[in-house]
């Protein structure tokens, strides 16, 4: 008989004790093989994500922080009007709501001030996109949000920043993070 010479052993899923009914089970039922397959699968996925997430090269890591950077200074600002020629709030329920973060120092001229949370405000995308970012106005419109001396502050900050991997992936969770959170306050 073959039960008679099989022993019970332990289930690798779910660990509990039955009765194998043919050697080599490793698992104690259909259920449990499923759900081990399905665990096996969920497990090479992160693995696969892991190694992705080890070889993005600085650029695009950059990039990445930029996007979440980004996307919560819209929402920050989603209330306000343009920092730079003042027009209203756009409506939200379009898409990307013409609404831009725009950097008052240039991510190109001043790179280490591309995360600045005082250099970065919402703006509409005819200041952004065609008026060169309409620096004249938007020192005036910043002035009046922060302050002239968080502004000067900013001006007088010329000191180089190299930021590393895992500095950007710290920016890059922080700041989806904290859009997350302003989802959630606002209904
Ligand atoms: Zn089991
Ligand atoms: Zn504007």
């Amino acid at each position: 008989m073959l039960s008679s010479t099989l022993k019970s052993k332990r289930c690798s899923f779910c660990h509990s004790v039955f009765m194998p009914a043919r050697p080599m089970q490793a698992v104690c039922s259909p259920i449990c093989a499923r759900r081990q397959v399905a665990e096996k699968r969920v497990e090479e996925r992160a693995q696969i994500v892991t190694r992705k997430e080890a070889i993005k090269t600085l650029p695009v890591l950059k990039a990445e922080a930029q996007k979440a950077f980004n996307a919560w200074v819209r929402a920050r600002d989603a209330a306000l009007p343009c920092i730079s020629c003042g027009a209203p709030p756009p409506d939200l329920t379009k898409l990307h709501a013409g609404r831009d973060a725009g950097h008052y120092r240039s991510v190109g001229s001043a790179a280490h001030l591309r995360y600045h949370e005082d250099n970065v405000h919402g703006q509409c995308v005819h200041c952004n996109q065609f008026r060169s970012g309409n620096a004249v106005d938007y020192r005036i419109g910043l002035i009046a949000r922060i302050g002239a001396a968080r502004v000067e502050v900013l001006e007088s900050d010329n000191q180089v920043r190299k930021f590393t991997a895992d500095e950007l992936r710290a920016i890059r969770a922080a700041y989806r993070a904290k859009l997350k959170q302003i989802q959630k306050d606002s209904p």
